[in-house]
């Protein structure tokens, strides 16, 4: 039966690797899945064996065993993707916008390779809709405004609302031989796949009456994230999505997964990490680049998106490893910044050691390797299997936590934890805020009429103040995360006793819900005692109430 995952051996190895791997001297095709070299062709090509073989520090046994879990963290990252394949046809149209007319080199070398080519001058450019292969361009000519259709556009120094769409390419940023490249490369059919995997029921924009999220959309850096405001539905443009993963790290609910590496798929990733020191690479840096010896025990994580991490990923990867992590990256995006920072301080305070290191060169990198220190007192198993992200790193926090009182940390500008504080005599238990919570951190107990509150699973998105109707009664504590045991569980923010219905005997609401519509309606009524009876009595028996007093009104009034 053929082997999985090939090496293709043109270093020279002085060592043996394990059975499963195939070892070749000639690189070779076949149905592989995974290789160390591009000339050995599998389905997935993963530069991190022969990086981290060149320099790694490790003993020949580590390495044996080290190599095997490389290739065995690309399969698994294969066997868990949830992402399809897309195509869309892209004709030959293609525009040249740039201020310089004179393009007749380049209209002649597209013409060649069997494109339509128009030229436009930037300023007559309105606005571009669409996406690849279909094209809008909205212009101005004199006074007219006119439409015009195109596959792709080649646009020197284009403006930001050119380049969220697909299809567009910069020579200013990709050189001209590199924007010529990406039009030949797409045209005929252009494939893309869905990076996202998205959940409505917890999303914070979905069908709210307010807008107290959007969060996605805001640092999408194309239009692949849209949000429909009359029925407050966020619109996916997959062919759109560059999969960089940015919405993902600022979702507070957990509601967008990166589809090459859902969440459950991370966490059995993680396990490979088991005393190792992770140096996290996105695909996009140069390994060529990273020329230094690596210190025992590092081993490299390639991640296809380069800013999908969140606070629940690295949590997962410290307490699974019970070793820093270090970010090489040139780029780190605003909701993995902001975890960074914040689980930075949470372990300073706990072990007074940091647990996540960034650099973006080799003299950086060793500074690192010089410095870092682990904690294995930290390493703690969940079982994260259908945990929603936030309660992944709640129950990892609350154990690292332990019983102690770490003080407050702040969350970040675009990464929200806090608190609610409830006016327990404000409140009348209409639990208006346990519907408006979709995340289960507002929960109702009617075992004993109470209202609780769990804050770790709090995404702070503030609809429960709206939703509420009483003056002054419940508030929202933004950005904060209290270190304390109490910060991870169920707190009562508000109980009562049952009122009975003064005809049946039936409990029917609160004691202060009663009360409140007694003190309301009761100068309404005046003196109408039937009327002020209703106010204590259930549904069922206030018509019945009414009607009785009716009847014997009526009654009087035959008598009379
Ligand atoms: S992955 Fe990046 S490009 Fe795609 S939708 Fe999210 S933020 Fe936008
Ligand atoms: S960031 Fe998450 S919760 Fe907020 S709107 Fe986007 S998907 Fe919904």
């Amino acid at each position: 039966m053929q082997k999985e995952y090939i090496f293709y051996d043109n270093i020279g190895l002085d060592f043996p690797l394990s059975e499963e791997i195939e070892l070749v001297k000639v690189a070779s095709k076949g149905e592989y899945l995974v290789s160390n070299h591009p000339e050995a062709e599998a389905i997935i090509y993963a530069p991190e064996i022969n990086f981290y073989l060149k320099q790694s520090n490790d003993t020949i046994a580590q390495k044996i065993n080290n190599v095997t879990k490389l290739y065995a963290m690309r399969a698994l990252g294969f066997d868990f993707a949830q992402d399809m394949d897309y195509s869309q046809e892209v004709g030959g149209k293609v525009l040249i916008v740039s201020e310089d007319a004179s393009h007749e080199a380049l209209k002649e070398e597209l013409r060649e390779d069997d494109f339509t080519v128009m030229l436009l001058s930037p300023s007559m450019i309105l606005d571009v809709n669409g996406h690849i292969g279909d094209l809008h361009v909205t212009l101005k000519k004199e006074d007219e405004l006119l439409e015009l259709e195109c596959d792709q556009i080649i646009w020197w120094n284009a403006p930001s609302f050119a380049m969220k769409q697909s299809g567009v390419y910069d020579p200013a940023l990709l050189g001209l031989e590199g924007a010529l490249k990406k039009l030949r490369d797409n045209k005929g059919e252009y494939h893309y796949k869905n990076y996202i995997n998205y959940d409505p029921s917890i999303c914070q924009y979905h069908e709210r009456r307010e807008e107290i999220c959007g969060k996605c959309a805001e640092v999408c850096p194309t239009v692949a994230i849209l949000k429909e405001d009359e029925t407050k539905h966020l619109v996916f443009s997959h062919i759109d999505c560059h999969g960089c993963g940015g919405c993902i790290s600022v979702c507070p609910s957990g509601a967008l997964d990166y589809t090459q590496m859902p969440r459950i798929a991370f966490s059995h990733l993680c396990a490979y990490f088991k005393g190792a020191t992770a140096l996290i690479i996105p695909h996009k840096m140069d390994l060529g680049l990273i020329d230094i010896p690596l210190y025992e025990g590092v081993l490299p994580l390639m991640i296809e998106g380069e800013k999908y991490l969140h606070e629940a990923h690295l949590m997962t990867l410290l307490q699974t490893s019970g070793n820093p992590i270090i970010f090489y990256t040139d780029f780190i995006s605003k909701g993995t910044g902001d975890v960074i920072r914040m689980i930075n301080e949470i372990f300073e305070r706990k072990y007074h050691k940091k647990a996540i290191y960034v650099c973006e060169d080799t003299a950086d990198l060793a500074r690192i390797f010089e410095t870092m220190e682990s904690f294995p007192e930290c390493m703690y198993g969940i079982n994260e299997d259908g945990l929603r992200k936030r309660e992944i790193f709640s129950a990892r926090l609350a154990h690292l936590v332990g019983d102690e009182d770490l003080g407050v940390v702040k969350a970040g500008e675009h990464v929200h934890y806090g608190d609610i504080k409830i006016d327990e005599s404000k409140c009348t238990l209409c639990l208006s805020c346990v519907g408006a919570c979709n995340v289960r951190a507002l929960t109702a107990h009617p075992e004993d009429n109470s209202l609780r509150f769990n804050a770790s699973i709090c995404t702070n998105c503030t609809y429960c103040e709206v939703t509420c109707p009483e003056q002054e009664c419940l508030t929202v504590v933004r950005d904060e995360i209290s270190l304390k045991p109490s910060w991870f569980s169920q707190r009562i923010m508000a109980k009562d006793e049952l009122f009975t219905c003064l005809e049946c005997g039936m409990p029917f609401a609160t004691v202060k819900a009663v009360e409140k519509i007694a003190a309301v309606m009761t100068p309404l009524f005046g003196n109408d005692e039937v009327k002020l009876r209703t106010l204590y009595c259930c549904a069922a028996c206030k018509p019945k109430v009414m009607f009785k007093a009716h009847m014997e009104n009526e009654m009087k009034g035959m008598n009379v």
